[in-house]
């Protein structure tokens, strides 16, 4: 694939791990240029990757062909203004910010523009996200696909259709990191009130964890119903403990959960 110049806006967590997956699968690191206000940051990663860095926003954009957004949301109408100025009719844009819409990044730059919203969790920091990507009518096949490969290197993509189909994407994978926190969280402090030392319960707990999401992924024919299902024997151990959680409405504190995850995103929007 043609590699294009990128410049990421923001200098922090999200854009060191973009550009290290990029360096490390061979994207040539000149053609990458970051800006962040502090100094810190940028001199780490111009020794750790050899990418270009600066402080200057404005001619990091007009120089790239793709513009990544890095900024924390509520700083992004700023940013977003100052580069209103440049001409941005062949460049891509790329946002990874949370919950700003399309329509705010047109009134932000105040002229057409080709744009990528994407959403990335957490987990892509390690490697093992997941990030829905949305595309506005205008994207090239071209750049679809280099937005893809830059969000590659955090885990899985996703495309989306309709831009509030990512709404599905915070409930499903951008906020749900936590959900499976919050469910380690709770099986650890119960074995801690029955006297289990806390580092071997979370061992435990973190392996169980690790080792049911594998199965899920590495047997795509089976469901998840049908793997619990694998697990559990009438009458036995897991049987009881299932019990009580379909006892105490499980599946609706989901479903509510999941929806009420939704409608933040939507309110923030
Ligand atoms: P971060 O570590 O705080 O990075 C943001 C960077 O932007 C900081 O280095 C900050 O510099 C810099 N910055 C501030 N003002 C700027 C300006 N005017 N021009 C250029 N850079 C400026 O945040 P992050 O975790 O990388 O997140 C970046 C974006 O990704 C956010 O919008 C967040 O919502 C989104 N996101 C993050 C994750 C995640 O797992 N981290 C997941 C999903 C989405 P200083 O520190 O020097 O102020």
């Amino acid at each position: 694939m043609t590699q294009k110049k990128i410049c990421f806006i923001g200098a922090g967590n999200m854009t060191r791990s973009i550009t290290s997956g990029l360096v490390k699968g061979g994207y040539a690191p000149q053609l990458i240029h970051a800006t962040n206000p502090s100094e810190g940051k940028l001199i780490a990663l111009k020794q750790d990757l050899g990418i270009r860095v600066s402080h200057d926003n404005l001619q990091a954009a007009d120089e790239a062909d793709v513009i990544v957004l890095a900024v924390k949301p509520q700083l992004m109408q700023q940013v977003c203004e100052e580069m209103s100025g440049l001409n941005l009719k062949d460049k891509l844009i790329v946002t990874i910010a949370a919950g700003v819409t399309a329509e705010r990044y047109h009134d932000f730059f105040k002229q057409p523009i080709q744009l990528i919203r994407t959403m990335p969790n957490t987990p892509t920091q390690i490697g093992l996200g997941m990030t829905g990507l949305y595309a506005e009518q205008g994207v090239s096949e071209q750049d679809r696909q280099l937005c893809e490969q830059l969000m590659q290197t955090g885990g899985e993509t996703v495309w989306v259709e309709k831009e509030e189909d990512l709404n599905q994407v915070i409930a499903l994978a951008g906020s749900s990191p936590a959900y499976f926190f919050l469910m380690m969280e709770a099986m650890i402090d119960s074995a801690k009130q029955d006297g289990v030392d806390e580092q071997a319960a979370r061992e435990m707990v973190q392996q169980a964890a690790l080792g049911a999401a594998s199965m899920v992924k590495q047997n795509p024919q089976l469901s998840a119903a049908q793997l619990r299902e694998n697990v559990t024997s009438k009458g036995g151990t897991t049987a009881q403990a299932l019990a009580a959680f379909e006892r105490a409405g499980l599946r609706e504190i989901v479903r509510t959960a999941m929806h009420d995850c939704m409608d933040r995103a939507q309110e923030m929007a």
